[in-house]
């Protein structure tokens, strides 16, 4: 059975680069009916909070990623907090301890230091040479007396090639050599996270790791403490960076970087999902729009590309695009609603005859946005009478010799109208036309000009309407004026 993790460190906001992790294990535990454990690593005890755990795990719902061992839902391998597992790692540090695999340090941060300088000074990698490996009783006595915390450091074994199996990248090879004696429990008595996530991981049956290529430098510390102790390694696979368009590690500069932020601009799960899936996985086909059920069924690691994905936020927005055409008339006045309200188009309470209109206005701008949050700018000229010519060019519009007959005869018979829909405004646009004789432009574009100051835009016939006789009346002799 394969069983794979997500193991987030509660630390700040979820990140996209988090997700597509998840993702990923996700996608492989549902494609081969394994399971998906979630772990907190909430072992930095400065930067974890609950509020981080809380905003992950919402993430996770809100996208749909289910799992089926770990925090909040429990399972035989718990518990899944690792502040909570402290015991046990204790366990195995007294018997790398008794055994002589690992080993307790006493040098203090500012000797660390001069170490580390003095190293690079040699032109050498900086790390620990080894200075407590072999303590006397009396040097123990000595530090102890001083009143000195120890750290336990792992042994690493001299001369040694380790060889990394990677499901994304193939084999990796690492020398013993260049890995100084690492610091597995602090000297607050809490693990380090190279310690920590291989108790975990092979205590909880972990078959495959599949976390970002950040860590595939960790992985050889990890297969020592997998052998050290014992324990049977899991096949990992690391996947590859995220990359701004400008091939720079995607960062805040390059836009939203948590998941939470993307929820806030109303972006649609569906489409997020989607997006992080073709971020380092490559269908077999030209295929670009998958449902989660689709990518259950298309996933494979072995599509997984070794080198950077690229986030190209316009492909996100032509994916959301597409999904936020998709969703029915209610579902999509549902997305618009936050931003409706905060952009102060409405208040939430309204009901009736004002609901409907509402529900018209913001159905207008369906096929015209990429994600919620640009709705209001896009129906904005159905809350604002006010408005500037776009251009000369469009002012000059209304002063063609003919404009006041069109205008006139618009604003006299528009009252006239019983039911005033699309049909009815085109109607009447043909009435004009016929009665003044014009081509059809020199109708509609100086009613679209006093109307909006805009030679472009949405379809007049649905937006007269909308406006209704008077607002429509009102805008266009003011514009006239
Ligand atoms: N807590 C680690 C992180 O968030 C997990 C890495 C791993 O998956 O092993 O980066």
């Amino acid at each position: 059975e394969v069983r794979v993790r997500f193991a987030p460190s509660p630390t700040g906001p979820f990140h996209i680069g988090g997700a597509r992790s998840a993702l990923f294990n996700y996608l492989l535990a549902r494609k081969t009916g394994g399971k998906l454990i979630l772990r907190i690593e909430d072992t930095d005890r400065e930067r974890s909070t609950p509020e981080s755990e809380e905003n992950i795990k919402a993430a996770l719902k809100w996208l749909g990623m289910d799992w089926d061992e770990g925090v909040d839902v429990g399972g035989p391998n718990g518990p899944y907090h690792q502040m909570e597992r402290l015991d046990i790692y204790k366990k195995y540090t007294d018997k790398l301890l008794a055994e002589g695999k690992a080993y307790y340090c006493y040098c203090t941060d500012e000797e660390l230091e001069k170490e580390r300088q003095s190293l690079i000074k040699e032109g050498k990698m900086p790390r620990y040479m080894g200075k407590c490996r072999h303590l006397t009783e009396e040097q123990i006595a000595q530090f102890k007396a001083e009143g000195r915390k120890p750290t336990v450091r792992f042994r690493v074994p001299a001369d040694k090639q380790i060889l990394v199996r990677d499901m994304v990248r193939g084999d990796v090879v690492f020398d013993s050599n260049n890995i100084g004696d690492f610091v597995i429990v602090k000297s607050d008595g809490i693990p380090t996270y190279n310690y920590a996530v291989v108790i975990d991981d092979a205590l909880m049956h972990i078959t495959h790791v599949i976390r970002a290529e950040e860590h595939l430098s960790n992985t050889p510390r990890q297969c020592l403490v997998y052998d050290a102790l014992g324990f049977k390694q899991p096949t990992f696979g690391h996947i590859s960076l995220i990359l701004g368009k400008d091939h720079t590690k995607m960062s805040k500069r390059h836009g939203a970087t948590s998941v939470d932020q993307y929820r806030q601009l109303g972006y649609l799960p569906e489409a997020i999902n989607n997006f992080l899936a073709l971020l380092g996985w490559a269908p077999n086909s030209e295929q670009e729009i998958f449902s989660m059920d689709e990518l259950i069924h298309e996933f494979s690691m072995d599509r997984v590309a070794k080198n950077p994905a690229v986030f190209d936020i316009d492909k996100l927005n032509w994916i959301n695009q597409h999904y936020m055409r998709q969703l029915d008339a209610e579902a999509f006045f549902e997305a618009a609603k936050p931003h409706m309200i905060a952009a102060g188009y409405m208040t939430g309470e309204e009901e009736g005859e004002k609901l409907a209109w509402l529900k018209r206005v913001v159905a207008t701008a369906q096929e015209h946005i990429s994600y919620a949050a640009q709705i209001p700018e896009c129906v904005e000229m159905y809350f604002n009478d006010e408005f500037d010519f776009e251009n000369e060019e469009a002012e000059a519009v209304l002063k063609a010799e003919t404009v006041p007959t069109v205008i006139n005869m618009l604003l006299e018979e528009l009252p006239k109208v019983e039911k005033l829909d699309n049909d009815a405004v085109k109607a009447l646009f043909k009435q004009i036309q016929k009665a003044t004789k014009l081509k059809g432009k020199d109708v509609f574009m100086p009613i679209r000009v006093a109307l909006t100051g805009n030679q472009h835009g949405p379809e007049l016939a649905a937006m007269v309407p909308l406006l209704g006789v008077e607002r429509t009346a009102k805008r266009i002799k003011s514009s006239l004026a």
